[in-house]
């Protein structure tokens, strides 16, 4: 699956946008493109439960209810009952018959202990996927994302000079970071902020970076790694999940222009984000690839309460 579609020239960029919305599985996205690293994980295995993290807006949640549904095992999901208001995901996952289990924010990671013991106490084999599909599995799919980037670029002869994408809890921007160092490549990666500040959110990051560098017995020198890592906090709007008028305008233009759904959240905040870094910065004459992380499900709440 390697759908980047040329969208626009404007003021001399060229704007290019990789559809992980498009990957074909319970509407795709990044969260998809992970899950099936972990059920290959789970595969290899004598799993029949997955145990996992996300709240009812949750991308992640959903896909993996899905996947398990369709490999016939039990899916348990602890969630903030803080974020616990009904969306299209938080339905799907109830379609796909997950078990959601809603506590206090601060209950979560005992939650998730205690009832990884109490399904192995009934016999059960559990499986945890870390929330948001974190970890070294999440960060590997991101660079393997990385090699369709270079494959298409190698195919249509030409370069991207800059990749702008959502960035969360960190892996999606993670594996593409440890692509352009494994790959020598130098690309301009910019994770646009959808809720952490810095310093905090570049540092996950970068954990997950070397963290995964290490797995692999790969060195790199300290200060290309602290170069290669841009977080840009400038453009969350206040925080995970809140919006501007700006936001709202993106993902109306899109859809409008390009038939492209984005969402209020992940992918608008960070389209939106990369025009005003483009115009703040004076970008010009530059090949730019927007990474859609996915998200589509949020399109259809934001059109309800719209
Ligand atoms: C989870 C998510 C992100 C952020 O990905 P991370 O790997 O958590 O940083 C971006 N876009 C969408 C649509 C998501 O669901």
């Amino acid at each position: 699956m390697n759908t980047i579609i040329h969208l626009i020239e404007k003021e001399n960029n060229s704007i290019y946008i990789k559809r992980e919305d498009l990957i074909p599985f319970s509407f795709g996205g990044n969260k998809a493109r992970k899950a099936a690293l972990f059920f290959d994980e789970i595969d290899k295995g004598s799993f029949d439960t997955v145990v996992t993290y996300g709240s009812s807006s949750s991308n992640h949640s959903r896909v993996v209810s899905n996947m398990a549904f369709q490999k016939g095992m039990e899916c348990h999901i602890i969630s903030p009952e803080e974020s616990s208001y009904e969306t299209y995901n938080s339905k799907l996952m109830k379609k796909m018959r997950a078990n959601i289990i809603s506590v206090p924010v601060e209950s979560v990671s005992k939650t998730i202990s205690l009832k990884m013991e109490s399904l192995q106490n009934e016999g059960k084999r559990p499986f945890f996927i870390p929330g948001g599909g974190h970890g070294n599995i999440g960060t590997q799919a991101y660079v393997d994302c990385f090699q369709e980037i270079l494959k298409y670029e190698e195919e249509n002869k030409i370069k991207f000079d800059y990749i702008f994408l959502a960035s969360g809890t960190g892996t999606t921007h993670a594996g593409l970071v440890c692509g352009n160092l494994i790959n020598d490549r130098k690309m301009k990666i910019l994770g646009i902020s959808i809720a952490r500040k810095n310093p905090f959110g570049r540092k996950v990051i970068i954990d997950s970076i070397k963290e995964y560098l290490e797995s692999k017995k790969l060195n790199f020198d300290e200060k290309y790694i602290q170069d290669s890592t841009v977080f840009l906090d400038d453009y969350i709007a206040g925080g995970y999940g809140k919006y501007d008028e700006d936001i709202v305008e993106t993902v109306n233009d899109n859809i409008r222009k390009y038939g492209i759904p984005f969402d209020l959240t992940y992918t608008g905040k960070a389209y939106n984000g990369m025009k005003k870094y483009i115009k703040q910065n004076d970008l010009k004459n530059k090949n730019i690839l927007f990474i859609h992380t996915g998200g589509t499900p949020l399109f259809f709440d934001f059109l309800n309460n719209d």
